[in-house]
């Protein structure tokens, strides 16, 4: 089931009503979740994301490509025009296959690289990878991350805050060093960070303090790869209908109120995200470089 209602991001309509105000069941999955098993289903794009060729050519490498905002980062990228390398952790193997068909099914090629971004080894292998698959690369999308939530600071584990620290931020600086000598100018990196940045739910400690080092990673890194003409840049997404959410991302009697204390009033989409990568990785945002543009149903931020 497909929650869109039919029409692609470029028809003009209600952003109110262009989705369902979902009211989530309680419920969990394993870490790190499926897409594949989540109630309700998102929309990813599968039938609503329609390209006009802004990404045409592009050679692109998105972690967490398999579900959630990475995939519909992936599907976005490749009915623009872009071939795309999708990593994601081995478990989530069916979700992966499926956005590859999607990939596919627009003329686009698709690689695929399963592996833990928390270990420095497959970082370096993922981007080598993906260099020799694509011929190149010129568009980097860190969008992996994991977040667990943990009522009470005297029961988040020391190997939790590691963890966490090391998918979600140390991996963007290892697969970046990676990727930058492969970058020509025009490149673009995009990373995900958070409504969570700026605003720190009490039960996402960790989590929260990564997502503001990935905007402050993002303002550093984009000022010494401006002169090279590559252009960092970030997303801050809000509350958006993920596996994330249900794999113990956020306590589970929150589940049903998800997204509803938005102005918007509902929860985002998956490809209610898309556009914003799009626009920060194709050339059209040529002077845009350090910012993270906010997609989050209009909460205030700084
Ligand atoms: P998601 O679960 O669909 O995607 C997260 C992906 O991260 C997983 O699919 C997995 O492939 C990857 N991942 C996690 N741990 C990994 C590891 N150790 N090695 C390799 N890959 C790993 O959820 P999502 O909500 O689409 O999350 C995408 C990004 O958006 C994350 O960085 C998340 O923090 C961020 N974000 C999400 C929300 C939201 O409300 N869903 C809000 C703000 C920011
Ligand atoms: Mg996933």
């Amino acid at each position: 089931m497909n929650p869109s209602t039919g029409s692609d991001q470029l028809t003009f309509q209600n952003p109110v009503t262009r989705f369902p105000d979902i009211t989530p069941p309680v419920q969990d999955q394993p870490e790190p979740g499926l897409d594949r098993d989540l109630v309700p289903q998102t929309d990813r794009g599968h039938d609503s994301y329609r390209g006009t060729g802004r990404l045409e050519g592009r050679k692109a490498l998105i972690t967490g490509a398999d579900s959630g905002i990475g995939a519909a980062i992936a599907i976005a990228f490749a009915r623009e025009g872009a071939d795309v390398a999708l990593a994601y952790l081995p478990e989530e193997e069916a979700d992966a296959q499926d956005i590859r068909r999607v990939v596919e099914d627009a003329g686009r090629r698709a690689f695929l690289f399963p592996g833990d971004l928390s270990d420095a080894a497959y970082c370096e292998e993922l981007v080598r990878g993906a260099v020799e698959a694509l011929g190149g690369l010129d568009a980097l999308v860190n969008n992996a991350g994991r977040q667990i939530a943990v009522e009470d600071i005297a029961d988040l584990s020391d190997e939790q805050w590691q963890e966490t620290f090391d998918t979600n931020i140390r991996a963007i600086f290892r697969v970046s060093q990676a990727a930058i000598p492969h970058l020509p100018p025009g490149s673009t990196i995009v990373s995900s960070t958070s409504i969570q940045a700026y605003q720190p739910s009490e039960h996402l400690l960790d989590y929260a303090a990564t997502k503001a080092a990935i905007n402050n990673f993002t303002k550093g890194l984009a000022q010494q790869l401006a002169p090279a003409g590559i252009r960092v840049n970030a997303v801050a997404p809000g509350p958006i209908w993920t596996p994330l959410q249900v794999s113990d991302g956020q306590p589970k009697e929150a589940l049903p109120h998800f997204g509803k204390s938005t102005p918007l009033g509902r929860a985002g989409q998956p490809t209610e995200l898309a556009p914003a990568y799009v626009f920060l990785t194709s050339a059209e945002s040529s002077y845009v470089i350090g910012e993270t543009l906010h997609v989050n149903g209009g909460t205030p931020t700084p």
